[in-house]
This record gives structure tokens, sequence and C-alpha cells, in this order.
């Protein structure tokens, strides 16, 4: 991007089956295909119900990329295995990856399992709290620079009137179809997109889940773009969920900057059965908020401008949902994903990642790297055929 402006949402989500004609098809494998336009996306590929998983809408990494990995007849997956160290060779000075040790979870078992090159993706805050526990040497990267988006959420509220002449029917039912359909993006600052849930979610998301304290107390400044902010309660709370088929929210997400002082370090007190837990800090940086706060107001003024009749800016407290950068490319890793001070030691998950990507969703970017890093491990340790 190189400037402001809006496009499609690109969603990893199959297209609907055609046959899906009316809201008595139903909406179970093997009848149907594809999205069944029924939501709930956000939650993870539940549809079509009862469809192999390799069948689901919603191309996770578990759909699309693990049953096409298996097929090669290559891969083994060990389930219930829990690694606890990563197991090196210090030979010649050289510090080399030469396997990983793993607790079977069910039997409590250790096990240790040699390899010619180790693959860390056990998540942005697994993933340090591994190599940290593993006694690897501790750079002044690892762990640190955690990004996570930093959101907010605007929503706004139509009445029938105004659908009908904009979109010409009288609801918007957030909870069909592909529920994330635009996004708008601003360079250097982040983006926000539409977003939709089910209606007991979107009453958590759209309305409670809030640091800025209850609605009904927080004055608002009449020249800011949104009539309400904070948490909405009782019958407020009824009263705009009876609204919720003419709501439209818009997630933002901010690109928030990698910074030393967030991200994972070992608990010195705390520890579960795999060694101690990782300590997670992440404070929003006043330049971040700035950010944030520019983007929030443009989403206002977008559902102000689209005839929203109430603007509601929720203030969302940090989440940890979007969670990149903790073993940037650049700083622990070489362009490649190997680590600069293990040999044979690569990152796979989205803790590789130098920053937050300018605050889209992650999920594509990361598993477009984790591809071209298994590429350059081909290159680097493997002959290709
Ligand atoms: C509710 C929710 C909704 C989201 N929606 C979207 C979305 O719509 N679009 C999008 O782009 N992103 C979305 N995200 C973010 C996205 O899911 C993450 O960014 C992405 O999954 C991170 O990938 P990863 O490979 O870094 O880590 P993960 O997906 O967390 O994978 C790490 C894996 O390692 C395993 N593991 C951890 N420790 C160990 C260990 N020691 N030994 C063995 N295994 C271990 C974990 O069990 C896990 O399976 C969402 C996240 C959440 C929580």
């Amino acid at each position: 991007m190189t400037e402001a402006g809006y496009r499609n949402q690109p969603n990893a989500i199959t297209q609907p089956d055609e046959d899906i004609t009316d809201s008595d098809t139903p909406l179970a494998g093997p009848d149907v295909r594809g999205s069944v336009l029924a939501g709930h996306e956000y939650q993870g590929p539940v549809h079509p119900l009862g469809a192999p998983v390799d069948e689901k809408a919603k191309r996770s990494s578990l759909v699309s990329w693990v049953p096409a990995a298996l097929e090669t007849g290559h891969v083994t997956i060990r389930p219930n295995a829990f690694v606890t160290r990563v197991v090196t060779d210090t030979t010649g000075g050289t510090v080399t990856a030469t396997g990983v040790e793993f607790r079977d979870t069910w039997t409590g078992e250790t096990h240790e399992v040699s390899a010619d090159v180790v693959v860390l993706a056990a998540g942005s805050i697994e993933t340090p709290r591994l190599w940290l526990k593993s006694g690897l040497p501790d750079g002044d990267w690892v762990g640190r620079g955690m990004t996570t988006h930093w959101f907010d959420m605007v929503v706004g509220v139509f009445d029938e009137e105004t659908l009908e002449e904009q979109i010409g029917q009288p609801t918007l039912n957030p909870h069909v179809g592909q529920v994330s359909a635009a996004r708008y993006e601003e360079p250097g600052v982040g983006c926000f997109e539409t977003f939709g849930y089910n209606p007991g979610l979107a009453s958590l998301v759209n309305y409670s889940f809030s640091r800025a304290g209850y609605s009904f107390d927080q004055a608002v400044d009449p020249a800011d773009p949104w009539d309400s902010v904070g948490r909405v309660v009782g019958r407020d709370l009824k009263s705009k969920m009876a609204d919720y088929r003419r709501t439209l929210s818009i997630i933002v997400l901010t690109d928030d900057r990698p910074r030393r002082e967030n991200g994972v370090a070992l608990d010195p007190r705390f520890a579960d059965e795999h060694g101690p837990v990782p300590l997670v800090r992440w404070e929003p940086h006043p330049d971040d908020s700035a950010r944030r706060e520019q983007l929030a107001r443009t989403a206002a003024t977008v559902l102000r401008a689209a005839g929203a009749s109430h603007v509601h800016r929720v203030d969302w407290p940090p989440l940890l949902l979007h969670i990149q950068s903790t073993m940037r490319m650049g700083e622990v890793t070489d362009a490649a994903g190997e680590a600069t001070e293990v040999a044979r030691l690569f990152i796979g998950d989205h803790s590789l990642l130098a920053n937050g990507v300018g605050g889209v969703n992650p999920t594509h970017t990361g598993q477009a790297l984790a591809l071209r890093t298994a590429d350059r491990i081909a290159e680097r340790y493997f002959e290709r055929e």
C-alpha cells in the first residue's frame, strides 16, 4: 500500500455452494460444499457441519495445509507431544540444533527425536518460551518486540429507511455470509474492516468489551464523530441488541510497532508441568495509541457518512489475538528465517514477522512466509529433486 484506500477483504474462505438457494437447504456435509453463509467463520472451521476437515470452508492451516502435507506420505504427526527443549550440539564452538525433547502429555513420559533441521512454530508466545527454556543464546530481541494490532471497535446502527435507501433491504444481517467483506488501509497507521459476529459474541465485542468504563458515565465531546463510548449494560444493551440486524461493526487494527519493552520472558516464580510459564507484557505506546485514535475516528466518520443513526466507540482493552514479531527476522534470524546464533534452527510461525505487517489479519502472510522458509531450508540443507 502506498496511499490510503479501500478494497475487498481477501478472506481465506471457500465460495458458497451454488445449491444453497433458500433457508431450508441443509447446511451439513456431504449435501453442501464450501461456505454455508451462516457466519461463525471467526470461530474456526466448523462449517459445513460433518464435512471432513479438508472440506471445511474456512481455510486455516489445519484445513488447507495439514491434510495436504499428510497426503505426501512424508509427514508424521505426533499428537499430545509438547516440546520441552531444543537439543543442541556445541562441538567446535558453533551451536547447532540437532533435535528436540518432548513430553507425552498423556503418559507424562519424555522422549527425544533427532533432526537435520528443527523448525520452531509454537506461536509468538510459546516459541520464545521454548527458546529461553532451552538455554539458547539470549540475544537482544529474543521474545522482544511483540505486536498485537492494538484493536478497537466502532459500531454503527442504521434505521430501516436508510438501509432500504442504501442497500434495498431493511436489515444488514451481520451474521450472514462472509462476515468481513471490505477493508480500509492507511500506510503507516493501520487498517479497519467490517466485522460480523453472532448475537452473543456481538453483545460482547460491540458493547461490553471496553476499558472506558460504563457508557452512561462517559461524556462525549460534541466534536467527536461518535455518539457514545464505553460499556453498554442493562436496558441500554437490550435496546442496542434489539437493533442487531441493523448493526454494522468495524474493527480497527493498528499498525503498532515492535518495541523491546513488549514481549515474552520466563516467569521467575510460576511453572507448569513444562517448566517456567511465559511472562507476557504488552503495553500500548502513546504513538500507537495515536494511530488507533486516528483510525477509530475515520471508521466513525465512514459509518456516519453511510447514514448510521447512532455510532458507538467501544474502546477495547488490549487483546492478544493477533500476536506477532517476538522472534523477528533481521534480529533473531537471518533473511531465510534461520537463527543467527543457532545453526539449523528455523522459526516458522508469526513470531518471525519483523513487524505487525501494517495491521492486516496476519495469517495469509504468516503462511506465505512459512512456505518461503521451507524453500530456504530445502536450498540450504537438503538436495532438491
Ligand atoms: C479467536 C481468534 C480469531 C482469529 N481470527 C483470525 C482471522 O480471521 N484472520 C487472521 O489472519 N488471523 C486470525 N487470528 C490470528 C491467527 O489465528 C494467528 O495469528 C495465527 O494462528 C498464528 O499462527 P502461528 O503459527 O504463529 O501460531 P499458532 O496458530 O498459535 O500455532 C502454534 C501451535 O504450536 C502449538 N504449540 C505451542 N507450544 C508447543 C510446544 N511446546 N510443543 C508442541 N506444540 C506447541 C500450539 O498448540 C499451536 O497449535 C485469530 C486468532 C484468534 C485467537
